[in-house]
């Protein structure tokens, strides 16, 4: 039985992941950060319905000391990076905390990974934001970065480290340059998440608007639970390398929003207000990947479009009130 270690693995995507190894028999440990709300931790895996099939080994992403232990317990054949301060607004607010976190914090991993069990295969979760302000109008693996605030400075810092990692020391360490994906267990902070649980929220009655930032931003917005495919076959692969992932259409925020109040029946001009609290000191104007090399050396494409995943995750916030007012 294949064993491994998934960092962030109470986040979207590490729910999803635990999920796929965990169909593929896969044995699967969690780093589990200590929190105060021990009894939400696991809420993203429990709707996956896999909540206590995943081993939770107590640890930070930026205590060395936890990572070492860890992979000398766990023992895995594959790491998968996921743990980061992933969300793009608060790196402003907090610039050496995400610095700390998702910059040395994959730092520390690789460098636990190289001291205890170098053959061990390690996969990091790099970010089209590392784009920033493009330099093509089309992302590929050989689109230069141009990062636009402290979070994708981090994530650049992380993944250079990751292809250093590779290139000095022979370490299988493979890197998934991953456009944005979200799914019913995205964070509530998130434009897509947030405009899908905004507009299941006004549909029931428990709010009247909508404040949100910029509406003409433009995202290549795919499924978490077809990009986590990706992250798994990057790792099985012979040689490791760099992978964008991505679904090659791009679309504005008010597009976005536009989809998921029309499932409601609702006019989302009606609901929207721009409020400029949400606007950003710098933005990434457009993100648009080119996934080829994905398509061609694993054999990946995504499943589901954005309108099908809008919709999953519109019901999804819909049958969550609807839950809370019984
Ligand atoms: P989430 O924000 O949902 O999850 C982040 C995870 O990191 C959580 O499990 C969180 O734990 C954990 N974490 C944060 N700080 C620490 C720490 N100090 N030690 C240990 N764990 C920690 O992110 P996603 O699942 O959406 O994304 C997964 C990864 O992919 C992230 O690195 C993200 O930056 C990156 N990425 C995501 C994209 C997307 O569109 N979703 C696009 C490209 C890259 P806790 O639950 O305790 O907060
Ligand atoms: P990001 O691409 O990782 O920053 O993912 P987000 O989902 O946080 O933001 C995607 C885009 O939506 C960015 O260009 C934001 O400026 C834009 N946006 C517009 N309104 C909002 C909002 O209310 N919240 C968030 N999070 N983003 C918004």
């Amino acid at each position: 039985m294949p064993r491994a270690l998934i960092t962030g693995v109470t986040g979207q995507d590490g729910a999803y992941l635990s999920k796929l190894l965990l169909n593929k028999g896969y044995e699967v440990f969690g780093l589990l950060r200590r929190s105060s709300s021990g009894d939400l931790v696991d809420e993203r895996l429990r709707w996956l319905g896999i909540a206590g099939q995943v081993q939770m080994m107590d640890g930070n992403l930026i205590d060395l000391s936890s990572l070492i232990r860890i992979l000398h317990e766990v023992k895995p054949d594959e790491v998968y990076n996921l743990a980061a301060q992933s969300f793009v607004k608060t790196s402003w607010n907090q610039p050496l905390l995400t610095g700390q976190v998702t910059a040395l914090g994959a730092n520390n991993l690789l460098e636990a990974v190289r001291l205890v069990a170098p053959g061990t295969r390690f996969y990091q979760a790099s970010s089209s934001e590392m784009y920033g302000l493009i330099q093509e109008p089309i992302q590929s693996e050989k689109t230069p970065f141009y990062p636009r605030s402290p979070y994708a400075v981090a994530k650049l810092y992380a993944h250079w480290m990751t292809v250093n990692y590779r290139e000095s020391f022979g370490m299988h360490a493979s890197s998934g340059i991953l456009f944005n994906h979200e799914s019913p267990l995205r964070g509530i902070e998130f434009v897509t998440r947030k405009v899908t649980d905004g507009a299941a929220r006004i549909k029931l009655g428990l709010a009247t608007e909508l404040s949100m930032g910029n509406m003409d931003a433009k995202r290549d917005w795919g499924h978490a639970q077809d990009y986590v495919e990706a992250m798994w076959l990057m790792v099985q692969q012979d040689k490791p390398d760099d992978y964008v992932v991505a679904t090659g259409r791009t679309v504005t925020v008010r597009d976005m929003a536009r989809i998921a109040f029309e499932h409601v029946g609702l006019d989302y001009e009606e609901f929207v207000k721009v409020d400029p609290a949400f606007l950003r000191p710098a933005e990434v104007d457009v993100l648009l990947g080119d996934a080829s090399k994905a398509k061609a050396k694993l054999g990946w494409t995504p499943r589901t479009t954005l309108e099908e995943m809008i919709k999953e995750m519109v019901e999804a916030d819909l049958f969550r009130h609807r839950a809370r007012m019984r």
